[in-house]
């Protein structure tokens, strides 16, 4: 068997020990093509993904069926590796190779800039090269995505640009700016939210936060479980993370009252310099149930007339007054039980009644109807 030279080769290297992960380099017609092969778990060839510069994913557009073909007959590897070379080949010499459409100023000068970023940034490229999504990593070690689209009027007009942030976000923009500068832009904006962040990601880690059920990085707002349906509402300011957020409680009246109570009398305590989450702690003179010790469903109980935690999106916050009973339901549930019962009473927006459960006095304050 005759071997072909070295240098003909496709030359993938592997990246991970398992030999999951193969990045390199596929040689055809004189030209070079980035490539990177993930194997699946369980190593099979059939179902392997492949990521292409986008110079190869154009040289390969029509061929996709036979790669995909060539992928679930080859022996192995490097044997698939040698046919793709083929299939190469000849989709540079039938489409008389990308250098007869020498790519447009767009394409190089776009190229060239996510070459000096860095490929390793860029997470994904459309086919067109339209919408580029960049990964971004901020100081404290935060992963975060920015979607770049850049339009027919690119670059004499801005691209837009999304990133996930609770402020608002536009680039400063002239035909000289390039994928760098939008980088280092959304770059130091995510630096001067870094205090946000920081402040939400403790209480994320170290509390329960019943709402959002999975934040973004945009959510300013936070319920965290101070216990059985007693929940605080805080809401940040993220140019401002460690001045006292607007607070808003949620459960029976005996227990509430007493927390908003210690809020009013203790705010003058608030210290800037100490973390938020200290600082709630101080202030309301409680420590927050910590994840190490109970579950979230401790914090999550059903309503007691649906038998359900969600219901379309509202949760249970109507809570029975009575300590011994204390049992939560959803306005719509209660305002609906309340609605059927002969003996109830509406007086302006506040309703009342018998509590389904203990029959002691309730009532369901209608402040703006959610149903
Ligand atoms: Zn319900
Ligand atoms: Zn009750």
């Amino acid at each position: 068997m005759c071997e072909e030279p070295l240098s003909h080769r496709p030359l993938l290297l592997p990246q991970d020990l398992r030999g999951r992960l193969y990045d390199g380099f596929i040689r055809a017609q004189e030209k070079d093509f980035r490539i990177r092969v993930i194997l699946p778990a369980d190593l099979q060839l059939q179902n392997a993904r492949l990521e292409c510069s986008w110079q190869l994913k154009k040289v390969l557009h029509g061929y996709v069926h036979v790669v995909k073909q060539r992928l679930q007959q080859s022996q192995n590897l490097g044997s698939f590796m040698m046919e793709l070379k083929t299939i190469l080949d000849a989709a540079l010499k039938s489409t008389n190779s990308i250098e007869a459409s020498p790519a447009p100023q767009y394409y190089s000068s776009l190229v060239k800039d996510i070459e000096t970023l860095g490929w390793d940034k860029l997470l994904f490229v459309d086919n067109e090269f339209s919408t580029i999504k960049l990964k971004m990593e901020d100081s404290s070690g935060r992963d975060h995505v920015v979607v770049v689209r850049l339009g027919a009027g690119y670059p004499y007009k801005a691209p837009d640009c999304c990133v996930d942030l609770p402020v608002a976000f536009s680039i400063s923009w002239t035909p000289q700016t390039n994928i760098q500068d939008i980088y280092n832009q959304v770059l130091s904006t995510l630096e001067s939210l870094k205090g946000f962040w920081d402040t939400l990601d403790e209480i994320d880690t170290k509390t329960w936060v019943l709402e959002p059920e999975k934040p973004t990085r945009s959510a300013t707002m936070r319920r965290i479980a101070i216990g059985n349906n007693v929940s605080i509402t805080i809401d940040l300011d993220p140019r401002h993370p460690n001045m006292l957020p607007e607070c808003y409680f949620l459960g029976a009246d005996h227990v509430v009252q007493p927390l908003k109570d210690k809020l009013n009398s203790n705010v003058h305590l608030w210290d800037p310099d100490v973390g938020l989450l200290q600082n709630l702690k101080d202030i309301l003179e409680i420590d927050f149930p910590s994840k190490s010790d109970l579950k979230k469903s401790d914090f999550t109980m059903d309503c007691g007339i649906c038998y359900a935690y969600r219901l379309d999106s509202a949760i249970p916050d109507q809570v029975c007054d009575d300590p011994h009973c204390a049992q939560p339901f959803h306005q719509a549930c209660l305002y609906e039980w309340l609605n059927g019962l002969p003996s109830s009473r509406q007086s302006f927006n506040i309703i009342y009644g018998e509590c389904p459960y203990c029959t002691k006095p309730i009532t369901l304050k209608l402040l703006n109807k959610p149903f």
